[in-house]
């Protein structure tokens, strides 16, 4: 299947991810350390944000999945920061000849408060992907496993190029 499309090459991916929270871990969200908060238990740091994120850019590039490119079966990864995987995601998305157009994020939850942060979110964010990148928040109504606060989930599109097409 070609990734060059009629329209010039203009590719979109969408990304998901879900972590639950676990007492004791640091809390790393949207590419910023939250202090007094429980973390998020995951094989890296649990930063649905920015995993999400990494997901939509390899969906769009058709480069897979975070899975099978920084997964489990990938121990040099254990523990890596959100913001490093996602500025590796997005050297790999250039290697594969696309340049990024932006990424957008939601974070879904009741915790950590995105919005006082959110500049500064972004700012981490869009400085590993090299491209930019937007983060907003939502809540689910107290429904499900976000709205009870249990974890976290992070959704994200991303709208790659392929110059030249
Ligand atoms: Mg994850």
């Amino acid at each position: 299947m070609s990734l060059i499309n009629e329209v010039g090459g203009v590719r979109v991916g969408i990304g998901t991810d879900v972590h639950a929270f676990a007492a004791g871990r640091p809390c790393w969200v949207a590419g910023l350390h939250w202090p007094g908060q429980d973390g998020l238990a995951g094989h890296s740091d649990g930063d649905v944000a920015a995993h999400a994120a990494c997901d939509a850019l390899l969906s769009a590039a058709g480069l897979g999945d975070l899975g099978a490119n920084f997964g489990t079966d990938r121990p040099e990864w254990a523990g890596a920061a959100g913001t490093t995987l996602l500025a590796e995601t997005a050297r790999r998305v250039r290697a594969a000849g696309f340049a990024i157009g932006n990424v957008s994020i939601q974070v879904v939850g009741v915790r950590p408060k995105l919005g006082p942060r959110r500049e500064e979110a972004q700012r981490v964010l869009s400085e590993a992907v090299g491209a930019p990148v937007t983060v907003s928040g939502t809540t689910t109504d107290g429904l499900g496993l976000t709205g009870r606060g249990e974890g976290l989930a992070g959704i994200a599109v991303a709208l790659l190029f392929a110059p030249g097409h």
